[in-house]
């Protein structure tokens, strides 16, 4: 199978850590004015990276944000996919009528506009 030739952009998002592409958000949220919560991983006695949850919390979205609205932001590298645990809390996000994204660095146009937004204005 011929494999598609990436241009040198298309190279840079496809390689983007999730570590970096995080900070591109918080950097970003914070210019449009919102408060960003993020649980940074811990590492364990034996070694292991474990974000510290308690009851359900296992797979909840990397960002909580709160401006004039609430946003619930699960940050991916270009290619990552989603855990089972990160599917449910979106499906349950959803069917609570709450605002959730998953963002990838190839949509930081679609993160300025949703940040941008005013609640209330037309998208
Ligand atoms: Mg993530």
């Amino acid at each position: 199978m011929a494999r598609a030739r990436l241009t040198p952009l298309e190279r840079a998002l496809r390689d983007k850590l999730e570590d970096e592409w995080r900070e591109e958000v918080i950097d970003a949220a914070h210019r449009f004015g919102w408060a960003v919560a993020y649980f940074r991983p811990a590492r364990t006695v034996d070694g292991q990276w474990r974000t510290p949850v308690g009851a359900d919390g296992k797979g909840w979205l990397d960002l909580t944000l709160v401006r004039d609205r609430v946003l619930f932001v699960e940050l991916k590298r270009e290619t990552g996919v989603l855990e089972d645990e990160q599917r449910d809390w979106i499906r349950r996000l959803d069917d609570a009528g709450a605002e959730w994204y998953v963002w990838r660095p190839s949509q930081m146009d679609e993160v300025i506009d949703v940040l941008r937004r005013r609640r209330g204005a037309a998208s």
